[in-house]
C-alpha cells in the first residue's frame, strides 16, 4: 500500500455555491416543487400546500448547505502549541444526516475520524463540521467517506488520517428491497493508517472494533 502524499482534486477545488453564483433561483425552485405536488396527484393551490414549496426550499438550503461550504475555509485555521502531543486525535460518534444521490432518500449515520498530527492541530469541532460539509450534499457514503479523508489529508496534511462510517440507508429500509435493521460500515485510511497495520489497528481499537 503507497503512502503517497494526495494530489488535490478537482472535487475539492469546486469553488462553493452562494446566492449569488447560484444559476437556479429560488422562485424557480419553488415551482419544482409545486410541479411534484401535482405530479403527486395533489392540489398546491389548497390551503395547506400553498406555503409548502417556500419551506421545502429553505429546508432543502438546509439539508444542503454543505455545497455553500469549503473544507479548506474550515481546515485553514490551526494550532502549533501541542506540547509535544504526537499521538492519534479522534472524535467518535458524530451524528450526521446526508441524502442518497440515487433517490435522495435520507442517511442516518455517525462518524468517527481521526488524524496523526504532524506539529499541527485543528479545532476539534473543526472535524465535526468536516463531516457536516460532506453529509449536507448528495452522497454515497463511499464517497462521502473519501472525501472526509482526502480532505483532511489534503489541507491539515497530518501524518495520516482515518475515517469510518456507520449509516442506516432509507433507500433500503423504506423503499425497494425494505430491509430494516441494517447498517453499512466504510472506512478510508491515509499516511501511517494506510501503510502501518499497527497504527490502523489502533484506530479500529479505538473506535471499539477489535
Ligand atoms: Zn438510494
Amino acid at each position: 500500500m503507497s503512502n503517497a502524499t494526495f494530489p488535490v482534486s478537482k472535487a475539492l477545488q469546486k469553488k462553493p455555491l452562494s446566492p449569488n453564483t447560484n444559476p437556479v433561483s429560488r422562485e424557480a425552485a419553488e415551482e419544482a416543487v409545486r410541479v411534484l405536488i401535482r405530479w403527486l396527484g395533489d392540489d398546491p393551490s389548497r390551503e395547506g400546500l400553498i406555503d409548502t414549496p417556500a419551506r421545502v426550499t429553505r429546508t432543502f438550503g438546509e439539508w444542503f448547505s454543505g455545497y455553500s461550504e469549503s473544507p479548506a475555509d474550515i481546515l485553514s485555521r490551526t494550532f502549533k502549541e501541542v506540547a509535544g502531543y504526537d499521538d492519534i486525535v479522534i472524535v467518535r460518534g458524530i451524528g450526521f444526516e446526508s441524502f442518497c444521490e440515487h433517490h435522495m432518500a435520507p442517511i442516518i449515520g455517525t462518524a468517527h475520524v481521526a488524524y496523526l498530527p504532524d506539529r499541527r492541530v485543528i479545532g476539534l469541532s473543526k472535524l465535526a463540521r468536516l463531516v457536516d460539509i460532506y453529509a449536507r450534499r448528495l452522497q454515497i457514503q463511499e464517497k462521502m467517506t473519501a472525501e472526509i479523508v482526502n480532505s483532511l489529508q489534503t489541507f491539515l496534511k497530518p501524518k495520516g488520517a482515518a475515517v469510518m462510517i456507520r449509516a442506516d440507508h432509507h433507500c433500503m429500509s423504506t423503499r425497494g428491497i425494505r430491509k430494516h435493521g441494517t447498517d453499512t460500515v466504510t472506512s478510508s485510511f491515509t499516511g501511517v493508517f494506510r501503510s502501518d497495520p499497527l497504527w490502523q489497528q489502533r484506530f479500529l481499537h479505538l473506535v471499539g472494533l477489535c
